[in-house]
């Protein structure tokens, strides 16, 4: 995976503002203030993910810190079964949404949501879009429906049309101090994902005795829960998924994957509830053993 190699690196400043980034985006949902056009730029696709999920929970919850992650609302789009969220089809070897996707969207966005208040849209690889597709996303952009929300994801914003940029807030979720212990957590999610499926239970002890820290323990869980549903949701489409979410899917039946999701979902609740973490660990062993 590529880290960011921006010009200006080498200085601090670049740095220090994409940094701030993550911080600006979780302000704006704290305060309810997230844009209608946002860009979501990263090296990183997990990044990406991450914040598009947070970004779709915040705009369909019900609970009353947004996104609550609990509701039934957050729920379907962790599992990707939101019927307000939609995420653009992609073409063509490069996989990238044409004008004829971006058309159906523009048309769409005018229909009333099914379940929640706000419809959201997602665009991957928005950068690569061709200028016709931007140009007929830019309409909407500008006159857009109420209650809208729009998820433009890509590696560099800087390759949209400035039209756009102007009319969307861009959001760096690039390479920081943050970002590298999102890529540990990531790795250990993975690893504890893979011993899930080993009939020896030591695999899984090692794993889940890296989770030492909270914090670290916190976003591990949460990156393991994007896997766990990443193989819910591709079991049944078969498309490609990420080689943990695949160890997971051919290994461990939908009913015991969703087993597993409750026990990662109460283990959140018990790192909030500052559980000593040595308990915590071997808990988190126990419950998951049970459940292989
Ligand atoms: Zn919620």
């Amino acid at each position: 995976m590529g880290i960011a190699q921006n010009n200006n690196n080498y200085f601090g400043v670049k740095k220090l503002e994409q940094n701030s980034g993550i911080q600006l985006l979780e302000k704006a949902m704290k305060s309810d203030r997230v844009p209608h056009g946002v860009v979501l730029e990263s090296d990183f696709p997990q990044l990406i993910k991450k914040y598009t999920e947070l970004l779709c929970q915040w705009a369909v919850c019900t609970g009353n810190v947004k996104p609550c992650g609990h509701c039934v609302q957050c729920g379907k789009v962790s599992t990707g079964n939101h019927p307000d969220v939609y995420t653009a089809k992609l073409y063509g070897k490069s996989q990238v949404v044409n004008v004829d996707e971006i058309r159906n969207i523009c048309a769409d966005a005018f229909v009333k949501p099914n379940e929640s208040n706000t419809k959201v849209y997602i665009i991957p690889n928005a950068d690569k879009m061709q200028p016709q597709a931007q140009n007929a996303f830019l309409k909407i952009l500008e006159e857009p429906p109420q209650n809208i929300l729009f998820i433009l994801c890509c590696t560099s914003a800087q390759q949209l049309l400035g039209t756009i940029l102007s009319r969307a807030t861009v959001y760096s979720l690039n390479q920081n101090n943050a970002d590298e212990n999102i890529n540990k957590s990531c790795e250990t999610a993975g690893e504890i994902a893979v011993s899930l499926c080993k009939t020896k239970g030591y695999e899984l002890l090692k794993a889940t005795g890296k989770l030492t820290d909270r914090a670290f323990a916190k976003e591990t869980i949460d990156q393991l829960i994007i896997i766990v549903n990443e193989a819910i949701v591709t079991k049944l489409t078969e498309t490609h998924c990420s080689a943990a979410a695949e160890v997971l899917r051919n290994n461990i039946a939908t009913v015991d994957l969703i087993k597993i999701i409750d026990i990662l979902n109460l283990a959140k609740a018990r790192l909030n509830s500052n559980i000593n973490m040595n308990l915590f660990m071997s808990w988190l062993c126990a419950e998951l053993r049970r459940q292989k």
